[in-house]
Formats: C-alpha cells, structure tokens, sequence
C-alpha cells in the first residue's frame, strides 16, 4: 500500500493531501453525508484519513505527536476505516470537487485511497468478482460467446420485423468497417432491447459497423478497484480488437465510466494516445443528426421527459450539451433536473456500488436524492445514457414508487426514428 501511495505522490496529491482548510463547503455536495448527516461522510474527511497516513510516514514529526497531528499507521482499524470510506462511502462522482473552495481533488485522493487498498487485494470481494469475471471471460457477466450470439440473433429478427426490412443486420466480428461498437454486458443479459434500438440507428444512417463477440464489453471494472494493471489489460483487449477488426472508429455504448475509462483514462493505462478515434454513442447520435444522416419525426413525444446526466459523462468528459440537443428534437415537454449539467446529483450507481452488495442500503439511501429530484420535475419517463444509471435508477423507480420509464437515449431516438423506404 506504502508502494502505491509513493508511486501517486506527485504535486498535485501532494497538494491535496496537505491544502484542506477545514471550511466545510464540500460537505454539502456529497450525497453521502446529504442522506445519512453522518460527518465521517464529508469529502473532507475522506482526503483527511489518506492525509493521516500519509503524515505518519512522510512526516516523522508528526509521527511522534499523533495525537496533535492526527497521523495513523496503516493497520487493521485503519485499512477497515479505509475500506468503508474509499470504497462504502463515494462513487467517485466528483460533484464535490467544484465545490471545494481551494480546488482539494477530493475523488482523486479517493481513488489513490482504493488503488492501495486493491494492489493490497483488498478489494471488496463483490467488486472484485465482477473484475475478475471480466478478465476471465472477457465481460463482466461471464456470458458464453454461443447464448451472446443467439440473443444478437434474436435482436436482428426482432429488427427485421420491426422495420420489416430482411436486409437489416447485426453485424459480428466484420472487418475494415467504420465503427465497432461496444454493448454493457447488462444490454445482453437484462435488456436486450437496447441492442435492436442502437442497430436501427445505424440501420437509418447507412453505417458500416460492427460487434465483436471476442471483445464488446464497455465496461472496466477495474476502473473502480483502480487497480493498475487489470484497468490496463481490459483496456488493451479493447483496443486490440479495433486493430484485429481494422476499424476506423471505436464507439463506446452508453455506460458513463466505460466511456471514461476506455476514452479518457486509456491513454495513461496504455501509455500513448488512442491511435484511432473514440466517441460515446451519445457523440455518434448527435453526429448523425447534425450530419443528417438519420430523421427523427420531431416532437412526437408528448409525454414529460427528464434527463439524468451520468458523472462520468458531464464531469469528466464534459458531454453535457449533445444529449439535451438530442433531447430537444424528440420531446415537446423537456423538464431538467434541480441541479443538472456538470453539477448534477450522482444517482447512487456509481463507483462500482451495483456490484458491492454489501452496501445496497446505503446506496439505495442515497438515491432517495434523485428520487426527490425525478418525482420533482413531473416527468413520467427518465432518459439516461449509461447502463449502470439505467439499473440505479430502476430500482430507485421501485424503492420510492415513482411510476416513471427509464429509458436509454438511444432506445428514445430508435422509437423516433424516419426510415426510408
Ligand atoms: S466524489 Fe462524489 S461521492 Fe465521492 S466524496 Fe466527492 S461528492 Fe462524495
Ligand atoms: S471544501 Fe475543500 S478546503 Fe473546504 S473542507 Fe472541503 S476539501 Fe477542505
């Protein structure tokens, strides 16, 4: 852990770690200590338990005054402490961030906090299953190539139908096409649906594309452990198979910290830049609709339409504008969220807390925030471009009886869709 922690410590943690003045204004921006007032909870706190470590051993001062100087040795309360903090208590949202007055990288501290904790095998063992399923199988589900197949199969018949056209495909594993497109592994086990609504938006815009059956999970899970070399090998078999399949252009399903992950922290697993071009499918859509190459029939939808802004979309990619334009086109009754955009409300999802069951009640808990926030605006459906929202949000719908649809972007703009005939 001692490792990780040096190997981190450049200016910008040291910074972190060492520039808190206790003002208190993070507290507020934290879901966490929003729903529970527990005061362990506040950002603050969690850079002051790393920031306690990291006196103890960088600053043999403090070492002999731990009571004045807070410093603690990594030991079994500490790591628990650690544990329940990094992994229990953040989704590595980053809302508090822009909140703090003097600009603490309050989640990237949490981050260096769970890359000790997983280079030390750590890791929640819930969390790191859903890792290891993906190393070993190559998606996160741990879904057989042949039932992965059947259900894409069954996804172009239910296409074909549906727009009666037998010509219409799902293409695997081609080669030299323009994009090879990703899926969540939840789109094949849970929600197939959203694999046939994507198709059909490539379908209207003519696109050459693709699925991998070797390679097509979006997600890296190990994103979350933020443990170093897992994140690196999942995203090297990504990129790897873009090169394999030869396509010009790698396109991310909607899921906010894959899309991260592969689009924006790749290039510091890898070690270079991503030798070909990376986009979120929400990007594509607007891109097609800005290019008309698809038809949307406008403002067919009358029914109240909210939007969840996934964090790892707005915060960290700063895609925050494609998906309201995308929006704009399809509903006539648009109603945002209080707050949205870059500082909206982490919905609970996030940080890997699906997969860590052991903290279901409070995350379930802390997405009593957006609930409050959903049933506010008086929409009767909620559209939001990544899977692990979608599930969030799902279960929020039924925890606090919101009676609302939760839809993907792309499953609204495939019921609008203008096919030619
Ligand atoms: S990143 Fe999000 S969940 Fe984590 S401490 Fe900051 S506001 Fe709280
Ligand atoms: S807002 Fe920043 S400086 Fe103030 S308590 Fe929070 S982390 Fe410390």
């Amino acid at each position: 852990m001692l490792q990780v922690l040096a190997s981190k410590l450049d200016s910008h943690l040291l910074t972190s770690l060492n520039a808190c003045v206790r003002c208190g204004l993070c507290a507020e921006s934290c879901v966490y200590y929003q729903a529970s007032g527990d005061e362990r909870m506040i950002p603050a706190r969690k850079v002051e338990l790393l920031g306690s470590i990291y006196k103890y051993y960088y600053r043999p001062q403090a070492r002999l005054l731990p009571v004045i100087s807070g410093a603690r040795a990594i030991n079994g309360r500490t790591v628990t402490e650690m544990i329940d903090l990094f992994f229990g208590a953040c989704t590595g949202c980053g809302r508090c961030e822009p909140h703090c007055s003097i600009g603490v990288a309050i989640a990237h501290v949490n981050a260096v906090g769970r890359a000790m904790l997983s280079e030390a095998g750590l890791t929640p063992a819930s969390l790191q299953s859903t890792v290891n399923a993906a190393l070993e199988t190559g998606n996160n589900m741990a879904i057989p190539t042949d039932e992965f197949v059947d259900t894409i199969r069954w996804m172009e018949e239910e296409m074909q139908d549906e727009i009666s056209d037998t010509r219409a495909r799902i293409p695997l594993d081609e080669t030299d096409v323009n994009v090879l497109y990703t899926l969540n592994p939840r789109e094949p086990k849970f929600f197939p649906l959203s694999i046939s609504a994507m198709a059909k938006v490539f379908y209207a815009a003519g696109e050459s594309w693709t699925l991998s059956t070797r390679m097509y999970d979006v997600t890296n899970y190990a994103f979350f452990s933020n443990h170093a070399a897992e994140s690196r090998l999942i995203a090297e078999r990504l990129r790897d198979e873009v090169f394999h399949l030869r396509a010009k252009t790698l396109v991310l399903a909607e899921c906010g910290h894959g899309s991260r992950a592969f689009r924006w922290e790749a290039p510091n697993y890898l070690g270079h830049a991503l030798p070909f071009e990376t986009l979120t499918s929400v990007e594509l859509i607007h891109r097609y609709i800005t290019q008309k190459r698809i038809r949307l029939d406008g403002k067919r939808l009358k029914e109240r339409i909210t939007l969840h802004d996934p964090c790892n979309l707005v915060r960290s990619g700063g895609i925050i504008q494609e998906q309201r334009d995308i929006i704009h086109r399809i509903a006539e009754d648009f109603e945002e969220m209080t707050p949205h955009g870059a500082d909206n409300l982490c919905c609970g999802g996030g940080g890997g807390q699906l997969a860590m069951s052991e903290y279901n009640e409070r995350r379930l808990k802390i997405g009593e925030l957006k609930a409050d926030q959903i049933r506010k605006t008086g929409a009767s459906i909620v559209i939001t471009p990544c899977h692990n929202c979608v599930d969030q949000l799902s279960q929020l719908n039924f925890t606090y009886k919101l009676g609302v649809r939760i839809m993907t972007l792309a499953e609204l703009v495939a019921d609008a869709l203008i096919f030619d005939q």
